[in-house]
């Protein structure tokens, strides 16, 4: 392996299981020392008895005194995970070159992430550094099944962002659940957020989503107010409409039974229709045009 540079001893500081075969290891200096900066995507080399092995580091990289890195045991390999999930424990050094980063963050105002299994490592301090930014993201992690899957409980906290696809233990009850949506006029997604906990075996989480829509180049008007005692129809007066149907058809409950209005009427929107119609030309205000029913005819 290349001599990229030189070799640091670190003492684990702590193991925790993070997933079915996969550990972590929090890595810090022997002397209590900061430990070199690293940027999401880095990596260590760490010395194995088979040899060195890559390890992407998955901690915060704001905290200065503090590797993580997670690995996943691989029994039909040549050793080296296998060598630091049965013979590493807390207290003992490791020996280790880097950090290196060959898998940087460019920036971006738009990231769409995509993990599978243990290569959720270098995404985890990406996605921080995303939502830190506030950059737009999302993030797509595959995995066999949840309770296989690293850190789902730590990226619970970005909510609909996170969207795991795991291979559900049996199609009968995706398809039990899809029927039943169906009866209230719902869909089921493909992809399902991410929640926090794990789900026993025997048991299904059926996670309801209420989304915001919005129709792209309308003004906000949220935070505005205009008097409008004429009650005259305004510019983006279709946009206000299309917004409002869009986010009454957001709300999957309104989908079932309709809005609830709170039984009073306002004044606002139902004199409107009034008044235009008040307004409105009689038909016969120009007299009645003259129709003979002899013109024409044979
Ligand atoms: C940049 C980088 C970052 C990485 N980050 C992580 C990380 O965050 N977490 C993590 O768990 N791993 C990570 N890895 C992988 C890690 O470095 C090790 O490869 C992994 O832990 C397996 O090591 P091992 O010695 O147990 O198995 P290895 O002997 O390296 O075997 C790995 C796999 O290859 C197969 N294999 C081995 N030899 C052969 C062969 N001759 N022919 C066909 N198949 C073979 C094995 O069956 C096994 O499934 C990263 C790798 C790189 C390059």
């Amino acid at each position: 392996m290349a001599d990229h540079a030189p070799k640091r001893d670190v003492v684990v500081e702590a193991v925790a299981r993070e997933a079915e075969s996969v550990v972590s290891l929090v890595l810090a200096d022997p002397d209590w020392g900061p430990l070199p900066a690293w940027t999401p995507g880095a990596h260590l080399d760490v010395e194995t008895p088979a040899g060195e092995r890559q390890y992407s580091l998955c901690g915060d990289p704001a905290e200065p005194g503090r590797w993580r890195i997670a690995v996943l045991r691989e029994p039909d390999g040549r050793g080296g995970s296998v060598w630091l999930h049965d013979s590493v424990g807390a207290g003992d050094r490791l020996s280790v070159r880097g950090p290196r980063n060959h898998f940087e963050l460019v920036d971006a105002e738009r990231y769409v992430f995509v993990a599978g299994g243990i290569g959720i490592t270098p995404l985890v301090p990406m996605v921080r550094a995303a939502a830190a930014r506030g950059a737009d993201w999302t993030l797509t992690y595959g995995g066999r099944r949840e309770d296989s899957m690293a850190f789902v409980a730590e990226l619970a906290r970005y909510g609909d962002r996170v969207a795991l696809d795991t291979s559900l233990p049996n199609d009968a009850v995706r398809e039990d659940v899809a029927a039943i949506a169906a009866r209230h006029g719902l869909l089921l997604s493909d992809g399902a957020p991410v929640t926090a906990g794990f789900v026993e075996p025997g048991n299904v989480r059926v996670v309801v989503t209420r989304s915001r829509a919005h129709v792209p180049g309308c003004p906000d008007w949220s935070d505005k107010m205009a008097t409008n005692l004429e009650n005259r129809t305004s510019d983006d007066y279709g946009c206000a409409v299309n917004s409002n149907l869009a986010a009454m058809i957001a709300d999957p409950e309104h989908l079932l039974k309709g809005a609830e209005g709170t039984g009073e009427t306002v004044v606002m929107s139902s004199t409107k229709a009034i008044q235009s119609y008040r307004k409105q030309e009689p038909t016969g205000a120009e007299g009645l045009p003259a129709v003979s029913s002899q013109s024409g005819g044979n």
